[in-house]
C-alpha cells in the first residue's frame, strides 16, 4: 500500500484507523460529516450546566488492549486513570442494601467464593453458574444460559448485560458477553475501571486530532460523504455533499467508519444491523461539591431506572441503558430528572433535602446497534467486494460488543487489512 487512504468518519473507529496507518507511514485524510470529532463519544460545553460534559458516561476497562494501543499512538498512554482494583460498589435504591462486586487479580478468579466479594443475596452456586456463559452459541441470549430469575439476575447479570450490551439478559447475545468475559472480566487485573478525569474529548479524541494535525493531515470537518463511485471492483471516487468529488488513484484506499444506518444508505450491499438501542444520561450540577467528598467515583445501582452513577467534580452523571422504554426526554423532562435525582440521593446516601442546581437529560437514540443474537449474525465483515474499500465501526464483525474497545479494534483491523 503506497497511495493515500481516505477515512470517512472521525469517531473512534475512524481515528483509530488513522493513527494505525500514520504509524505505518501511510498518508491519510479523515473526512468528518459533522463539525466535531468523536461521534458517539464526545464532550461539549453545556450552557445550562455551565460545564463541559460528555454526551454519555463511558466505562472502559483496564483489559481493553486496543484502547491502550490507541492511547499510546495518540501520545497519551496515561490519559485514562485506572482504578487501583476491580471493585464495583453497588446500591439497591429500593431496599437500601449496599455491597461491592470485588474481583481478585490473577488468572484464577476465586472472588465468587468469598461472600463479601459477590452481590448481596447471590449464592455461591448461582455465581458458579455464571461459567455457563462460556458455552455461548450463536443463538443464545445471556438469559438462556445464565438463568432469568432471582438476585443473580437482578444483581449480577442484569447490571453486567446492560453495561456491556446495552440490552437486558433476555435479549442480549451471550456470545458477545462471553467475548468480554474472556478479554476483561476473567481477571480482576483486566477489569479495573478506567476514568477520563477531564472528559472523553480531552482523553480520547483531542490527542488523536493533535497527532493528525502534527502529521499535516488535519480532519476535514463538514465533509459529508454521499456516494462511493466504483469501477471494476474498486472504489474510484468519493462524492461529498459539498465540493468536487475526490478521485481515487490506483493505489488509493477507503475506510468507511460511519454508523450502520449511514452505511446502509451509502453502501447498501453491506446490509448492516440497523436496529438500535438507546442510552439516556442525566447530568446534575450540585450546589456544594463537598457533599460528594469520600464517595466512590463510580456506583452501580439496582432497583430503579439508573444503572451507574459517575462523579466528576461538581457534576453527578447517571446512565440509563436500554432506555427506549423510558419516557421523559421530551416534555416530561423535569419529572424524570426529579425521579433520577431521588435515586441518586438514595444511592449516594445524600441528605433527603439536597437539591441540584441544574440538570440535563441527554438521550442518544442510536447509542448501539440492538445486540440480539439475530442482529449479531448480520454484522458485516470488514473486507468488501471492492478491493480498496474496507469497513470499520463498532457494529462490524469484530467479535466484540459495540463498545469503545470494539470501535477502536475495528479501526486497528481496517488499517491492518489495507496494509497486508
Ligand atoms: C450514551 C452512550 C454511552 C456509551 N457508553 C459506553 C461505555 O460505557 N463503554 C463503551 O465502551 N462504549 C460505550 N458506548 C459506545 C461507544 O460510544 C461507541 O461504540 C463508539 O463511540 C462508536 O464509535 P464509532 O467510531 O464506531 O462510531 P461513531 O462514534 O458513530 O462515529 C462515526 C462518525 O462518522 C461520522 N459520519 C456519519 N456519517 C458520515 C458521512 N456520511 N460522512 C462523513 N462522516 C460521517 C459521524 O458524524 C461520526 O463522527 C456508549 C455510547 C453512547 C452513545
Amino acid at each position: 500500500m503506497s497511495g493515500h487512504t481516505h477515512i470517512i468518519g472521525a469517531g473512534l473507529a475512524g481515528l483509530s484507523a488513522a493513527l494505525h496507518l500514520l504509524e505505518r507511514g501511510q498518508a491519510v485524510t479523515v473526512h468528518e460529516g459533522s463539525g466535531q470529532a468523536g461521534g458517539r463519544c464526545r464532550s461539549y460545553e453545556d450552557a445550562r450546566l455551565g460545564r463541559v460534559i460528555d454526551n454519555g458516561n463511558h466505562l472502559v476497562l483496564s483489559g481493553n488492549i486496543s484502547v491502550r494501543r490507541y492511547l499510546a499512538l495518540a501520545g497519551v498512554p496515561d490519559a485514562l486513570c485506572e482504578a487501583p482494583e476491580a471493585k464495583f460498589p453497588f446500591a439497591d435504591v429500593e431496599t437500601r442494601e449496599r455491597w461491592s462486586v470485588h474481583m481478585n487479580d490473577g488468572a484464577l478468579p476465586w472472588w465468587p467464593l468469598v461472600k463479601d466479594r459477590r452481590p448481596k443475596g447471590v449464592s455461591l452456586g448461582a455465581m458458579l453458574g455464571a461459567g455457563a456463559i462460556l458455552r455461548a452459541g450463536d443463538s443464545h441470549t445471556i438469559a438462556d444460559l445464565c438463568g432469568a430469575e432471582g438476585p443473580a439476575k437482578t444483581r449480577f447479570w442484569e447490571p453486567m448485560s446492560l453495561a456491556v450490551m446495552n440490552l437486558p439478559p433476555e435479549k442480549a447475545s451471550a456470545k458477545l458477553m462471553r467475548a468480554t468475559a474472556l478479554e476483561a472480566w476473567r481477571n480482576g487485573r483486566l477489569a479495573r475501571p478506567m476514568f477520563a478525569p477531564y472528559g472523553l474529548g480531552p482523553a480520547l479524541i483531542d490527542p488523536a486530532l493533535a497527532k493528525l494535525e502534527e502529521a499535516g493531515s488535519p480532519v476535514r470537518f463538514g465533509s459529508l460523504l454521499r456516494k462511493v463511485e466504483e469501477e471494476e471492483g474498486r472504489a474510484t471516487a468519493l462524492h461529498f455533499a459539498r465540493g468536487e468529488p475526490v478521485s481515487l488513484g490506483a493505489e488509493d484506499d477507503v475506510i468507511l467508519a460511519i454508523p450502520a444506518h449511514r452505511l446502509a444508505d451509502i453502501f447498501p450491499e453491506s446490509a448492516p444491523p440497523v436496529e438500535t438501542s438507546s442510552i439516556l444520561n442525566a447530568h446534575f450540577l450540585v450546589n456544594d461539591p463537598s457533599v460528594l467528598e469520600g464517595k466512590p467515583p463510580l456506583v452501580g445501582v439496582v432497583g430503579g431506572l439508573t444503572q451507574w452513577i459517575f462523579l466528576k467534580g461538581d457534576i453527578v452523571s447517571l446512565t440509563v441503558s436500554a432506555a427506549d422504554h423510558v419516557e421523559g426526554a421530551e416534555g416530561a423532562e423535569e419529572a424524570l430528572l426529579s425521579k433520577l435525582w431521588s435515586e441518586t440521593r438514595k444511592a449516594l446516601d445524600l441528605p433527603e433535602t439536597l437539591a441540584y442546581k441544574a440538570g440535563r437529560l441527554v438521550r442518544e437514540k442510536r447509542a448501539t446497534f440492538l445486540q440480539t443474537p439475530e442482529n449479531v449474525k448480520k454484522r458485516p465483515k470488514q473486507e468488501t467486494r471492492l478491493r480498496n474499500l474496507v469497513l470499520a465501526g463498532d457494529f462490524v464483525d469484530t467479535g466484540l460488543p459495540a463498545t469503545i474497545e470494539g470501535a477502536v479494534r475495528s479501526g486497528e483491523r481496517a488499517a491492518r487489512i489495507l496494509s497486508e
